[in-house]
C-alpha cells in the first residue's frame, strides 16, 4: 500500500500520495516552507498542517511566513530540479537564478 499524506486543499483535509511542500500551523494560520527556521521552531506537531502548493494554501486561508517567504510554485519548481538532478546526476548544475 502506498503511504499516504494528509495534506489541506481549501481548507479541507484530504488523502495525497505525494508529501506537502509546505507547512503550516492551524493556530495562527500561517504557512512557509518546511525548511522554514521559524516554523521547525514554532510549530507544535499537533497544530501542524501540510500543503501541496503555496496556492492549496492560500485558498485555505494562511498567511504566507515573513522569515522563509514561501513562493508560489517552489513546489513545482522543486520538482523540475528533482527531475534534472535525476536525469543528469553526474552533471553538476548551478543555479544561474538570483
Ligand atoms: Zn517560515
Amino acid at each position: 500500500m502506498p503511504k499516504q499524506y494528509t495534506v489541506v486543499r481549501r481548507g479541507v483535509p484530504v488523502k495525497s500520495r505525494r508529501k506537502g511542500f509546505y507547512a503550516g500551523s492551524r493556530g495562527d494560520k500561517i504557512f512557509g516552507r518546511l525548511d522554514c527556521p521559524s516554523g521547525l521552531r514554532k510549530l507544535k506537531p499537533e497544530n501542524r498542517v501540510f500543503f501541496l502548493t503555496w496556492k492549496d494554501a492560500v485558498e485555505s486561508g494562511y498567511r504566507p511566513c515573513k522569515v522563509c517567504h514561501p513562493l508560489p510554485d517552489v513546489d513545482s519548481l522543486f520538482e523540475q530540479k528533482q527531475d534534472l538532478i535525476r536525469k543528469k546526476k553526474k552533471r553538476s548544475r548551478k543555479a544561474r537564478r538570483k
